[in-house]
């Protein structure tokens, strides 16, 4: 136990601190933020929790909860992620997040594909490549500074010393996601700050795009949504009646394949022959939503008004129009009647034995 000794009085005993906060940040002795980022990240996750119960009982569309959750939860996140994302591991731990984030948004079981999730909500950025733009603007931001302002003369000190910083591991991680730093991109474009964001996030966004190319390769979904869905703000900008902005979650869920439409014994099942969960036809399991939407005796006054609506052809096939955006002939009908296929569907489900 160390003492502070002054002239004239009792040694008072020096108490050592594992953390101490700076910047409005709690910062760990041993300068790991992984703990902490963990911790603000389950905040988060507790606020996208509460937000997607409301989605789920219909009390918010899932367009205004989006723009919810990135005004109050991403807003408030965001704060100091350039520090936490150079956190060893901290790219997983984020991607993890945001993926669970995606999913509880559309009521999707954890086992299910996160950039369905993803591109339904209109994200086109991971956790990481979130945090990884702010990591570019906040380096651009120093980069900038006067030659004789003191916090930037430590952050280009610390650069050029080489020994272990924010500054070098902050380099390694745009250079993992090929963003020119701020002064090879200056002497090349001589742009602003705010076009070096637009630059950074253009790189950054493409390499998101590419890992959910990959990781959708052959999947279903990408012939309904090849890339990643505006539905939620168009529809909103459009100015939908609210019932079909409630309904916009379960066209997602339809086009996610979230719905299950058949049956075997009032129980999910891997059969081959199974029965269709409102009228009892006979289908195989892939024939569900083809067979609700355009043939299922069930769901005649759905089809009926999707059929009525201006500018829906004559024989045009519902199915067909799931990957329809809004403002698109029928898109209003269609998504209402999803939103009753979705209820229906859930409760079959929540009586089955
Ligand atoms: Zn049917």
């Amino acid at each position: 136990m160390f003492h502070l000794r002054l002239v004239g009085r009792p040694p008072v005993p020096i108490h050592p601190v594992e953390q101490h906060l700076w910047l409005g940040l709690r910062w760990q002795h041993e300068q790991n933020f992984l703990p902490l980022l963990n911790q603000r990240l389950a905040a988060a996750g507790a606020q996208c929790a509460s937000l997607a119960g409301l989605v789920a009982n219909g009390g918010v569309p899932l367009a205004v909860a989006m723009a919810t959750f990135e005004m109050v939860i991403e807003g408030s996140f965001r704060f100091g992620r350039w520090l936490l994302a150079v956190a060893p591991g901290a790219s997983e731990v984020l991607n993890a997040a945001y993926e669970g984030w995606a999913r509880s948004f559309i009521g999707a079981p954890p086992w299910r594909n996160a950039m369905v999730a993803a591109s339904e909500l209109g994200w086109p950025l991971s956790g990481a490549g979130r945090a990884a733009v702010d990591v570019a603007v906040r380096r651009a931001t120093l980069w900038a500074l006067p030659e004789d302002d003191l916090y930037g003369a430590v952050f280009r000190g610390s650069q050029a010393a080489g020994h272990p910083s924010w500054a070098r591991a902050s380099l390694c991680l745009l250079q993992d996601w090929g963003v020119e730093d701020w002064p090879i991109w200056k002497a090349r474009c001589a742009g602003s700050l705010a076009a070096y964001k637009a630059y950074a996030k253009t790189v950054i966004t493409g390499r998101c795009l590419a890992a959910r190319a990959q990781a959708l390769d052959g999947h279903p979904y990408v012939q309904l949504r090849p890339c990643v869905s505006q539905d939620l703000a168009k529809g909103y900008a459009l100015g939908l009646p609210t019932s079909c902005l409630r309904a916009q979650r379960s066209v997602s869920r339809l086009r996610a394949g979230l719905l299950t439409l058949t049956h075997r014994n009032r129980r999910r099942s891997w059969a081959r022959l199974q029965y269709c969960i409102f009228c009892e036809a006979t289908l195989a399991p892939e024939e569900g939503l083809s067979h609700a939407l355009n043939v299922c005796g069930a769901w005649t006054k759905g089809r009926a008004a999707f059929g009525q609506a201006p500018g829906v052809g004559a024989g045009a096939e519902p199915g067909a129009s799931l990957g329809a955006e809004p403002g698109s002939p029928g898109y209003q009908q269609l998504a209402e009647w999803a939103g009753a296929l979705d209820s229906s569907a859930t409760e079959f489900w929540s009586g089955a034995p």
